[in-house]
């Protein structure tokens, strides 16, 4: 059987985005993250996988281990809350510091979203994903899922960097509930 599923962005979307995030007692996860998580899965039952960029290790300033420790704290505190994440995938790579094939899963390449699809039957047809940058998004339309920008500090320079591309999020929300909000009644299909 397929499944659906969100992709969530990890920094800036789950968890306050403080720049190369790896000292897992710094994670504050973002107001509404539990609770979108919860009705996503209640309401549809949706697969929730986490899609991330982690290039700090590609540059030396953290490890795999500080990746995978945050990724655990990230889904403690989750769970502590009954939002659970199916799985977590990084891209650890970065087109200066590794090579050419390594840094192929980097955002905005849908590689990640592909090897999720494979490794978890997943139907991109009738998936999302979420994100608070311009990467994000148009990992989303290259991989044929609805794309959604979270607006935060950096929503004017992200929406100037889609249209300099000519691309466009399927939605644009305030935060992570409305973007809950827009999925469920999408893809209930009430829109
Ligand atoms: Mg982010």
């Amino acid at each position: 059987m397929l499944h659906h599923a969100v992709f969530l962005d990890r920094d800036g979307t789950i968890n306050y985005d403080t720049g190369y995030v790896k000292n897992p007692d710094d994670i504050k996860i973002l107001d509404g993250v539990s609770e979108g998580i919860r009705k996503l899965k209640r309401d549809f039952g949706f697969k929730i996988v986490v899609i991330s960029n982690q290039a700090g290790v590609a540059k030396g300033l953290m490890t795999i281990e500080d990746v995978e420790a945050v990724n655990s704290r990230i889904d403690f505190l989750l769970k502590k809350e009954q939002a659970e994440i199916d799985r977590f995938y990084y891209c650890p790579y970065h087109p200066l510091f590794s090579s050419e094939d390594e840094a192929m899963c980097r955002k905005p390449s849908p590689q990640m979203l592909f090897k999720a699809a494979e490794d978890m039957n997943l139907d991109l047809s009738r998936s999302y994903m979420m994100g608070d940058r311009e990467s994000d998004v148009v990992c989303g339309l290259n991989a044929g899922v609805k794309s959604i920008l979270l607006k935060s500090d950096i929503y004017d320079a992200e929406l100037s960097a889609l249209q300099n591309q000519n691309k466009k999020p399927n939605f644009v929300a305030a935060n992570f509930i409305e973007a809950c909000d827009y999925i469920l009644k999408d893809f209930g299909g009430s829109n």
